[in-house]
């Protein structure tokens, strides 16, 4: 058994969910379970109803749900076969009419709680699941739908619920392999259930992190990450294009990238499948044939120092100063009590002798954090930060890493430097401004020279 996750712009339209039954049909000897992300940009409109139905006015949401449903309806016609049209309306209209009469709901109480908005993003998986499963029987493949809430239990913290492993692979082991032996299995990701069976979702980007999980439940023989670029990239393609693509990668390398914002993959997937030492493999779904990049158990021997530059956007940097308390013991507890009682995890921390300065990539509850500091220090903020990232194994037994970094960086502004404590990354600050000069710069520094046995040089852009 083989786990195939396809991200959103991998099922974004009729012509791409075609492109992925062709890609699976191509592998059925192999027993793929596929796993499946909301069409396109699904969840962001689904989060908008749910904004638009407590904000008001009805007709708004309405119209949202309308145009939904108009795409889905749209894109589905054109892969499910004529007799089975019929049932695609039914599905569509139930799933439709329970998604208006929840908005509905939201609007008569005027509140939005995690419970209802994980309700509501539900939807995305719960349609894509259903309709690249018609597609795939209608291109000839024995398939059999999937609920993931029935196999995926997870505690209560909604919109970030974190899977209770052993009910979860206890389910995943008994009903998948003897069904994925005579059909292809389809699930959504993302989604889940408490164990009280109330749906919940596993955070941002989670079907990755389903994929993972059901691959590690199944003892699958490999996870395959299906997304639209050539695998990971020696830069993020948004802010740098043109990186060269990483071949393979360690777990331990791919977790830090994740970590630091490469969105190609979400940090907690690697976990279940190092636990289990399965392969995972990014791949191109609109270029199947590029071999992607395989992340593997073990370090990977590189010539290079830095394997790829990753970044978080959106960083707010707090400044904590204190003459009098820095110094006496305490000082630091009391701080990082400050952001656990407010929820608010903290990434990177820099100190000296008068100061701390740490970032924060959620400032939702920043000023009730501000007003508990104040009481014992001086504190301030700085929004529009980045944190930039450079991961690599190498990175701890090459010297001078920092000082070419540094040699690269100059003329910008850069700060809070830290090494993490896993040694496989250096990371900084910089200003949002900033950020493109500053890949630029590290980019040309750390890979002018490839070592063609882990790297594969982009040469449209390089040439
Ligand atoms: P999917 O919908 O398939 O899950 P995502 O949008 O979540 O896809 O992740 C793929 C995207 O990750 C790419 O389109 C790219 O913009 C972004 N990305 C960020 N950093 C990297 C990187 N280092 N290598 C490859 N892609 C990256
Ligand atoms: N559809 C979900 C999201 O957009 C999960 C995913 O695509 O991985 O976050
Ligand atoms: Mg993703």
């Amino acid at each position: 058994m083989i786990v195939m996750k396809f991200g959103g712009t991998s099922v974004e339209s009729a012509a791409a969910i075609a492109r992925v039954a062709a890609i699976v049909k191509a592998r059925e000897d192999r027993h793929p379970v596929v796993v499946v992300s909301a069409m396109g940009k699904t969840t962001n409109k689904l989060l908008a109803i749910a904004a638009a139905a407590i904000k008001g006015p009805r007709e708004e949401y309405l119209r949202q749900i309308h145009d939904l449903r108009d795409f889905h309806s749209r894109e589905a016609r054109q892969v499910v076969p004529l007799e089975d049209r019929a049932a695609l309306d039914r599905f569509l209209d139930e799933h439709f009419q329970e998604l208006t009469e929840l908005a509905k709901g939201l609007a008569v109480l005027g509140e939005l709680t995690p419970r209802s908005i994980d309700a509501i993003s539900s939807y995305g998986e719960r349609l894509s699941s259903f309709i690249v499963t018609q597609a795939f029987r209608h291109s000839g493949m024995e398939t059999r739908h999937l609920d993931s809430r029935d196999l995926i239990v997870t505690d209560k913290r909604h919109t970030q619920a974190a899977p209770l492993f052993p009910q979860t692979y206890a389910r995943l082991a008994a009903t998948i392999p003897p069904l994925a032996a005579k059909s292809v299995i389809v699930m959504g990701g993302f989604i889940a259930a408490s164990e009280d069976g109330v749906t919940t979702t596993l955070g941002r980007g989670g079907s990755d992190f389903t994929a993972s999980i059901v691959g590690a439940g199944i003892g699958a023989e490999e996870i395959q990450i299906w997304t639209d670029v050539d695998g990971m990239l020696t830069a993020d393609p948004t802010i740098l294009p043109g990186g060269h693509r990483v071949k393979t990668i360690s777990f331990a390398e791919a977790a830090e990238l994740a970590y630091f914002g490469a969105k190609v993959l979400h940090p907690a997937t690697v976990l279940p499948a190092i636990e289990k030492s399965i392969p995972v493999l990014i791949l191109n779904s609109r270029r199947p044939d590029v071999p992607g990049t395989r992340i593997v158990a073990e370090r990977v021997h590189c010539e290079n120092a830095v394997k790829s530059i990753a970044c978080k956007r959106k960083i707010t940097v707090v400044n904590i100063h204190s003459t009098r308390m820095l110094m006496a013991h305490g000082f630091l507890r009391r701080i990082f009590e400050v952001f656990d009682r407010f929820e608010t995890p903290v990434d990177m921390v820099a100190t000296s002798e008068v100061s701390v300065s740490l970032t924060i990539d959620n400032p939702a509850r920043i000023e009730e954090v501000l007003a508990e500091l104040r009481q014992f220090a001086e504190a301030e903020t700085e929004r529009d930060q980045v944190i930039v990232c450079l991961v690599g194994e190498n990175i701890r037994y090459t010297p001078g890493v920092a000082r070419r970094v540094f040699n690269a960086l100059e003329g910008i502004n850069v700060r809070m430097i830290s090494q993490g404590g896993s040694l496989l990354n250096i990371s900084f600050v910089v200003a949002e401004k900033d950020l493109r000069a500053a890949i630029e710069a590290l980019h040309a520094e750390f890979f002018s020279e490839l070592d063609p046995a882990v790297f594969e040089r982009n040469e449209a852009v390089h040439a």
